[in-house]
């Protein structure tokens, strides 16, 4: 059955690659980004993540275009990374506006259609150093940690009415994201993976893709780690 699908971020990255699989399956797919690019066979609509208005108005847009949000990620998120006595209030808020937040106002915003369709899956991404830590990312690791308590209530609340909210970890993925890290640095990085190399944007993907199939029915309120052994334990 072909649904509504919405990717927060879906323009570049992983969420491209999460756009990507739904559209291969049939799914209707829109992704939202700041630029308004879209994968091939997908709808794109801007959505600035930290403006609340900006976000019903992208939901308003998808639901005239191909009916209510049946499968949500959120996906869309930033770092800006600095040691913590180096960390400005404006690098905290402007990391926890976008990633924790901005997954709030995407999940509030889509639970309305879903609460009234009675269904729904949420899958937030989140990270491995949302659990594992990571120097010069006290603002990133705790936006991230935050999407664990935020998926784990939104499963208890919703869960009634067949809702389900998962969390998917990513370890090291090629992406933008981290082509900026210095090499020396993924080197580092890669030492410490048991698999001994990064991520594809396709392997997260697969795990989105999976959270949000008839598969996956029976589960809600977990994290699952695509990190290549990087963070297990966590
Ligand atoms: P990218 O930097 O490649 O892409 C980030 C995406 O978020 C873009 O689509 C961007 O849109 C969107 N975005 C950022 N800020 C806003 C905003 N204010 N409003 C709307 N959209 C916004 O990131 P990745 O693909 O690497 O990461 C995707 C997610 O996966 C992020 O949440 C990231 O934290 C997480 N992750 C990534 C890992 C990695 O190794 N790459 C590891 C673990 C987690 P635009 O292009 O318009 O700016």
């Amino acid at each position: 059955m072909s649904r509504s699908v919405l990717v927060t971020g879906g323009n570049r990255g992983i969420g491209r690659a999460i756009a990507e699989a739904f559209v291969a399956q049939g799914d209707k797919v829109a992704v939202t980004s700041r630029n308004g690019d879209a994968p091939e066979g997908a709808f794109a609509v801007p959505c600035e993540i930290t403006d609340s208005a900006s976000v019903d108005a992208a939901f308003a847009a998808v639901e005239e275009h191909q009916g209510p949000v049946e499968v949500l990620v959120a996906n869309a998120g930033i770092t800006r990374d600095t040691l913590l006595l180096r960390m400005t209030d404006d690098d905290w808020s402007q990391v926890i506006d976008t990633n924790l937040t901005g997954s709030f106002r995407v999940a509030k915003r889509a639970a309305k259609g879903m609460l009234r369709l009675r269904r729904g899956r949420i899958v937030f991404v989140s990270s491995v150093v949302g659990l594992l830590g990571s120097p010069g990312q006290v603002n990133y690791a705790a936006s991230k940690s935050g999407l664990v308590g935020m998926a784990r209530s939104i499963a208890r609340e919703l869960g009634s009415r067949s809702i389900t909210a998962n969390v998917v970890a990513p370890g090291f993925i090629e992406t933008d994201m981290t082509a900026v890290l210095p090499e020396e640095q993924q080197a580092a990085y890669r030492d410490q993976i048991p698999l001994g190399r990064m991520g594809t944007t396709a392997e997260i993907a697969n795990a989105v893709t999976w959270l949000a199939s008839d598969d996956a029915g029976y589960v809600t309120g977990a994290v699952i780690p695509v990190d290549g052994g990087l963070g297990m334990g966590h």
